[in-house]
């Protein structure tokens, strides 16, 4: 079987919900003389050197081709358009949200309802007073999962399975200097493990090797009363645009 082909059986495994696979350990045969020493005998794990799930020549074009009119998973049936991520294909900083509400799955561009022109006011906003001349379409900006959840609802962790491996590629392809997760969805998808926003933001953590920042997600700073988390998010994002840009 080609690397390719392989590649190919890993997705369809990955699209099925198959989450491991094992190496076929080499059983080392004992010499007809050692047989009593059985016991003793090592299973050597294969030296098999699987296929990366991302092609080498990976491209934006690509993933979003593969994605096609996706039915992998049950939002398709309540969704208008894919959101698949929209800005600088070589952009340094992405962010990464939850997945789109009503008006981006209208448009099929992310973030651009109210929690979108948030964003897009703290990026420019901030980048701006901090003296660092950036503007939204200079960053790449795009979901965990590409079609709306039902009522807004938290993506399912199948959900998030299905389309991770879309956004992990995204990621991949784009290699940014740095990723901004935007509330505990992304964070999750991205870091695994069960912390909230609250203890994992304003750190650095690291997906891939990429230098990582969690903050909240820009709906949860449009409630009135998150003045405190309004000001934490922009000193997030502030550590992030002089790390990245400066
Ligand atoms: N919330 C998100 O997480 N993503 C969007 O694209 C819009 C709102």
């Amino acid at each position: 079987m080609s690397p390719e082909e392989l590649r190919q059986r890993l997705e369809y495994y990955q699209d099925l919900g198959i989450k491991q696979i094992y190496k076929r350990a080499k059983t080392v045969l004992p010499e007809p003389a050692k047989i009593a020493a059985l016991p003793e005998m090592k299973i050597i794990p294969a030296d098999i050197q699987l296929p990366s799930l991302v092609p080498a020549d990976d491209s934006l074009e690509r993933i979003s081709a593969e994605i096609g009119d996706c039915t992998r998973c049950r939002l398709c049936k309540g969704r208008n358009k894919i959101v698949f991520g929209v800005g600088n294909p070589g952009a340094k900083l992405v962010f990464v949200g939850e997945g789109p509400g009503a008006d981006e799955d209208e448009q099929g561009i992310p973030f651009v309802g109210r929690a979108g022109q948030l964003l897009t006011q703290m990026i420019e906003g901030t980048s701006s007073k901090e003296g660092i001349p950036l503007k939204r379409g200079d960053v790449y900006i795009c979901n965990v999962v590409k079609c709306r959840p039902p009522e807004n609802r938290t993506p399912e962790a199948d959900e998030m399975e299905i389309c991770g491996q879309f956004l992990f590629r995204q990621l991949s392809a784009i290699k940014p200097k740095a990723i901004c997760a935007l509330g505990s969805t992304a964070a999750k998808a991205l870091l695994g493990g069960k912390d909230g926003v609250t203890k994992l933001r304003g750190k650095w953590h690291k997906w891939n090797d990429i230098p990582l920042m969690v903050t909240y997600h820009p709906s949860y700073l449009l409630r009135p009363y998150n003045q405190n988390a309004k000001r934490e998010s922009w000193d997030d994002l502030k550590k992030v645009l002089h790390f990245v840009y400066d």
